[in-house]
């Protein structure tokens, strides 16, 4: 029996609010809150009849730690679920701090205006320090890991999918496949066809951004010293046949759990991660990128100051209305290559999860369904005292068995192969 604030009503949200309605002794009561609460509330009116949990919405700018410490402190939540975007991530642990609230995200922080003066110091300084040039990074959450174990709450970050559950099959072939994991390879395939020419899966902004930048991976030197190499952005390519989806290219991209991994896997070598795409996806990028429609920098256009990426967002198709267009099937997992009893092992654990599936079961397409499912995992987790340690963690830092168990119950089942092709 829990309270629990969840901030954010979009494609992702949606599913793990759907997820929490379906779970009502551990979520008895929930409040839906974003800036726009005519959405809370429609989702709540669909969801009302049809659920024990008790919903009640709220809007709420959370841009603003002190607006979401005034809602806070009305609702008196348990756990906040930031399920916004990732510029939220900091004001919302600056109000959990503030009222003495256990946090949960999906995503790690970045800033909305990579402009500004002073964040820009910081990143430019974390750049030349740490080799790799994505506008994310745990450093600033890392941060707070102090404060929040002083306070005695817990934050868990990143609980969706890829952060999220990767992070959990990491943590538990660790457990009960390997004495030590020395490479890591992170493969996220869409198989999924919306039939547009071009669209994104989830917020257009945060996707487009994180495709776009340079791609990195973390290796080893022969001195046995751990570092990101960092590479053009798309540059490094590879064919892999997916279960169940077929044949597809994939890139090597830089993701956020290669810096929590690196330093949370000991004995570490080599952690990659992949994503699919189709060149029609590419093509499009690049023009859209090459006209400058990827900046976040605002121009004048007719007297009024436009974003030329919000205003490329508000073009596409809304990454929810895929839903009921997408047919086909997401593989996303980890390879391993390790050691187990002084012998050589490789591992492959994975989830597949239709789009059509998950249109019929919840109104939404595999990628808001794969996250928003680990949401409401990740929660319940942290509800039921699973996952209670004060600080600031990522996935792996927990036992991933209770959480592996939820995923299978709530709908992303794995899939184990103990002598998977590997990615050369
Ligand atoms: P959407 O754009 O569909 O939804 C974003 C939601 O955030 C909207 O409901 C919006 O509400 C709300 N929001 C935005 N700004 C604010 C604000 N200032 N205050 C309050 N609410 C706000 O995004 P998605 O659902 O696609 O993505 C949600 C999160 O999931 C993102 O952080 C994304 O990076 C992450 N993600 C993680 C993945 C993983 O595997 N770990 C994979 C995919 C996504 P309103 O419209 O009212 O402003």
């Amino acid at each position: 029996m829990a309270r629990a604030l969840i901030i954010g009503c979009g494609a992702v949200a949606t599913v793990a609010i759907k997820k929490c309605c379906t779970c009502s002794e551990v979520f008895s009561e929930i409040c839906i809150a974003s800036r726009h609460r005519e959405n809370c509330e429609k989702l709540a009116q669909e969801l009302r009849p049809n659920t024990k949990t008790v919903i009640t919405t709220a809007a709420v700018d959370a841009d603003k730690a002190e607006n979401v410490s005034a809602l806070i402190r009305e609702y008196k939540p348990d756990l906040v679920m930031n399920i916004a975007l990732p510029y939220q991530d900091l004001a919302i642990m600056d109000a959990c701090l503030e009222c003495g609230v256990n946090y949960m995200d999906t995503a790690n922080y970045e800033p909305e205006n990579i402009d500004d003066p002073e964040w820009r110091k910081v990143y430019d300084k974390r750049c030349k320090e740490k080799g790799f040039s994505a506008y994310f990074d745990y450093s600033w959450q890392w941060a707070y890991k102090e404060k929040f174990e002083k306070a005695g709450l817990t934050a868990l970050l990143g609980s969706g999918f890829d952060p999220g559950v990767s992070q959990a099959y990491c943590a538990y072939a660790l457990k009960h496949q390997f004495d030590t994991i020395e490479e890591i390879d992170i493969l996220d395939c869409n198989g999924g066809d919306h039939g547009y020419k071009f669209a994104t899966n989830f917020n257009p902004e945060i996707n487009l951004r994180e495709v776009s930048a340079p791609g990195s991976y973390w290796d080893t030197d022969e001195n046995g010293k751990g570092h990101w190499v960092e590479i053009p952005a798309m540059s490094i390519k590879r064919e892999y046949n997916f279960a169940q989806v077929g044949k597809k290219d994939m890139y090597l991209l830089h993701h956020e759990e290669i810096e929590s991994l690196a330093q949370n896997i000991p004995g570490i070598k080599r952690i990659r991660f992949f994503m699919t795409f189709g060149q029609s996806y590419l093509d499009h990028m690049r023009c859209l990128e090459d006209v400058g429609m990827l900046s976040t920098q605002p121009i004048k256009f007719q007297g009024q100051d436009i974003v030329p990426i919000q205003f490329l967002k508000a073009l596409l198709p809304d990454p929810a209305s895929l839903g009921p267009r997408t047919v086909g099937k997401t593989n996303i997992g980890c390879i391993f290559k390790g050691k187990k009893d002084g012998k050589d092992k490789t591992y492959y654990l994975y989830n597949v999860c239709d789009h059509q599936e998950c249109y019929k079961e919840l109104g939404s397409q595999a990628i808001a369904y794969t996250t928003g499912v680990p949401a409401m995992c990740g929660a319940m987790m942290v509800l039921t005292g699973k996952w209670n340690k004060p600080g600031v963690h990522t996935v792996e830092e927990f036992d991933p068995d209770p959480f592996m168990e939820a995923l299978t119950k709530y709908g992303l089942p794995w899939n184990e192969d103990f002598n998977p092709v590997l990615v050369d």
